[in-house]
């Protein structure tokens, strides 16, 4: 079947066709130009971009893809986590499409799309993964057997996502927003040794209880407290290294931990998503550590790790697969969807 999938969580406009699990378009618009300036996202402005895009963005993936939109056979769409204003866009939009075309509805969930969209590129999933979601607002480690009936949360981040520890460090070395690409990019001419950052939650005592839990906001202080110390002299911070460093104790983290869950629960594939996935240092780090232990690692391409509508249409397309029921066209949008729900509920 061919599936429509919409994607309006946060600052993109994503719009994607698949056919089963072959992509035929994937198309983005983004505001975040209009956002840098405040440093941050601004929820408003999210909205009505998102109500500007919607129609042009549709336009173009159907025109591209050399389909009408009678060729479609289901909607999917993002109910959830995100922002609530730019959710109710495209949850607004999905419905009157979906009802428009007589086709049925599925309200599905942004982080397990982080996911999903890995089939499109890498081919089917193997019986059993890991799936390592981190992005702006999740680092997440789950346990996958079938990404639209059985997820199981390993573990997630008690405090800051991964992302937005870059996004932090960032306006602390005075890096534009948002500054995760830029410390990337920043760290690649530092050295990864010149500061011994703290790896969260990995002393033994804290490995008890939270194997696969993680911890950046103790990481972000310690930074904090370094940058301080050459202003402090007087002196020029070495933005690089800290850079570097920083880069280095966020991805050893991550990986060691999904190591040993691997390890644990006798799994020898990883998919690493979510908008985070594109940080070069972690795809250095993954791809040397779990070719070692033997694993076979799955990260796609960057276009794919950060918003879009390929992610949205590959997990309503698995959803479709698996047989599940629509979703009720009295769907809300769930601005803090739990990871465990891959579908929205009336
Ligand atoms: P969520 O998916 O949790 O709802 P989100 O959709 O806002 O959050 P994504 O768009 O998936 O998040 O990811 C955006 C985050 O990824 C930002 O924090 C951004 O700084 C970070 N990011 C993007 N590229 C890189 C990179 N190369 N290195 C580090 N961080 C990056
Ligand atoms: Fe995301
Ligand atoms: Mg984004």
């Amino acid at each position: 079947p061919i599936v429509l999938g919409i994607e309006t969580s946060c600052d993109e406009t994503g719009i994607a066709l698949v056919r089963g699990q072959e992509l035929l378009v994937d198309v983005t618009a983004s505001s975040m130009d209009e956002h840098a300036r405040f440093g941050g996202i601004v929820p408003e402005v999210a909205s009505r971009a998102h109500l500007e895009a919607f129609g042009p963005t549709l336009t173009a993936a159907v025109e591209r893809a050399g389909l009408t939109l009678g060729d479609i056979d289901a909607v999917a769409v993002t109910s959830g986590p995100g922002l609530v204003g730019s959710l109710t866009v495209g949850v607004a939009a999905a419905k009157s499409l979906a009802l428009g075309l007589g086709v049925p509805l599925y309200g599905v969930n942004h982080i397990l799309g982080h996911v999903a969209v890995d089939v499109l590129v890498d081919g089917p999933f193997p019986e059993e993964f890991l799936g390592l979601v981190v992005s702006g607002g999740h680092s997440s480690l789950l346990h996958v057997r079938d990404i639209a009936t059985d997820v199981v949360e390993l573990g997630q981040t008690l405090d800051d996502a991964a992302g937005e520890a870059f996004d932090k460090v960032g306006r602390l070395l005075g890096l534009p927003y948002p500054g995760g690409p830029h410390v990337d990019k920043l760290a690649q001419q530092g050295d990864p040794e010149a500061f011994a950052f703290p790896r969260g939650l990995s002393k033994p005592k804290d490995l008890a209880a939270h194997a696969y839990n993680f911890s950046f906001s103790g990481l972000k202080t310690a930074v904090a407290r370094v940058v301080e110390g050459f202003t402090d002299r007087g002196e020029e911070v070495p933005a690089a290294d800290v850079a570097a460093s920083f880069s280095e104790a966020v991805a050893d983290v991550l990986v060691t931990k999904t190591l040993a869950a691997c390890a644990k629960h006798d799994v020898r594939c990883v998919v690493i998503g979510g908008g985070f996935s594109a940080n070069s240092r972690l795809r250095s780090l993954a791809t040397e550590r779990f070719g070692d232990a033997g694993i076979e690692v799955r990260i796609p391409p960057i276009r794919y790790c950060t918003d879009n509508g390929a992610m949205i249409a590959a997990l309503g397309s698995a959803v479709v697969t698996a047989g599940l029921p629509p979703s009720d066209f009295a769907i809300t949008i769930d601005s803090q969807m739990p990871l465990t729900q891959v579908l929205a509920t009336a």
